[in-house]
């Protein structure tokens, strides 16, 4: 007879056998199952210390009457009765799996339950609980809270860097008339309806009489770049209203938003004889603009004087506006104003546009290919 025939003999099944298996079969199944027996010996209860008699509870070997577990919360992490749970972001978590079980938070060391994950620069992953979160997010650049989830970007097109703003402030901010940052909700306009930042405010030239060093400086950068204006323009300051009511009437100008340039030609002979004069010649400069704007809207505005007295008929607004914007792009550069300079080529409008095609053109052919362009 074979092994296994043996071993089957030996087990041959008897009624009392049956009903042993049976019980124990049932008594482990209830167990593994609910956790719960039916005891019929005394066991102390982990959390109240009464002997139970009946439904009980066991973890890990810890027992807990079903009194207690009813009553009590659960830990959240790894199920057992909590009398005095610690709450983590409504969690309730036992003093076990609180010290030992949950991930620490990398700003503060206390453990966390929900945690934010944040990247830095070279990849490396930090958890934070919110108070750190807070703590190492950029703020909001106009009301200083945690930029934490959404937020906008905004570049200035005066000063360097992109500021990032909340939700909110984003909403219901106003735009800076200047540098396009945003102004808090609770600004108020000033005399011409024009919101402006706190940073373009500190850098206001209040005074008309203050614009012309800026004028005298304009006029030096363009004889070092080589550029003579012969008729020297008058310039006016006047309020954004009046530059505007200017800006419709006249038949010959060059309407830019800060600034004009307004000129009466008079042209003389044909061919090789043939003289440009100009009887007017004026730059009209918006009143209270920062600093660095009145530099560059003058340097603009005295590029359309030199670039009159020159060409008979217009080159077209492109060509016109981009002449005078990359006479100011170098000029700009070489004031260490290279922020503003450099935003002048991301302008989207025929500025932009005109600026592009000749600093590809100067590229090529040097700056002067640029003036062969304009003067041909
Ligand atoms: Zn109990
Ligand atoms: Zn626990
Ligand atoms: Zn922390
Ligand atoms: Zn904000
Ligand atoms: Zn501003
Ligand atoms: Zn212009």
């Amino acid at each position: 007879m074979s092994e296994i025939n043996k071993k089957l003999r030996k087990w041959r099944i008897n009624p009392g056998k049956v009903i042993i298996f049976t019980f124990l079969f049932i008594l482990i199944f209830n167990f593994l199952h609910t956790n719960t027996v039916f005891a019929q010996d005394k066991l102390k209860c982990e959390l109240c210390g009464k002997t139970s008699w009946g439904k009980y509870w066991t973890y890990d070997n810890a027992t807990y009457c079903d009194e207690c577990y009813k009553n009590y919360p659960h830990c959240y992490s790894c199920g057992i009765p909590v009398k005095d749970p610690i709450i983590l972001d409504g969690e309730h978590f036992c003093q076990n799996c609180y010290s030992f079980k949950l991930p620490k938070c990398d700003g503060c060391g206390i453990p966390v339950h929900k945690c934010w994950i944040k990247k830095d620069k070279n990849g490396k992953i930090s958890r934070y609980c919110r108070n750190c979160l807070e703590k190492f997010s950029d703020k909001c650049s106009l009301c200083g809270t945690a930029l934490i989830g959404r937020y906008w970007v905004i570049n200035s097109t005066i000063v360097e860097g992109p500021r990032k703003y909340c939700e909110q402030c984003k909403s219901k901010g106003k735009k800076c008339f200047f540098c396009g940052l945003l102004v808090s909700p609770y600004a108020k306009p000033d005399f011409e309806g024009r919101f402006i930042c706190d940073g373009c405010s500190k850098n206001l030239i209040e005074k008309s009489y203050d614009y012309y060093p800026v004028f005298d400086s304009v006029k030096r950068s363009f004889l070092k770049m080589g550029l003579k204006v012969n008729n020297t323009p008058t310039l006016s300051v006047v309020g954004f209203k009046k530059l505007k009511q200017l800006g419709e009437s006249v038949t010959y100008s060059t309407g830019d938003k800060w600034g004009l340039y307004k000129c009466t030609k008079v042209i003389t002979g044909t061919g090789a004889d043939r003289s440009i004069f100009l009887k007017t010649s004026d730059i009209y400069v918006v009143s209270r603009l920062p600093r660095e704007l009145a530099f560059y809207v003058i340097t603009h505005e005295y590029a359309h004087a030199w670039y009159e007295e020159r060409v008979v008929t217009s080159r077209g607004p492109v060509i016109d506006e981009g002449f005078a914007e990359w006479v100011s792009y170098h000029i700009l550069k070489d004031h260490g104003m290279n922020y503003l300079a450099e935003s002048l080529k991301h302008k989207k409008d025929i500025y932009g546009e005109g600026l592009r095609k000749l600093l590809e053109i100067e590229r090529k052919r040097g700056s002067d290919g640029v003036m062969d362009f304009i003067l041909e």
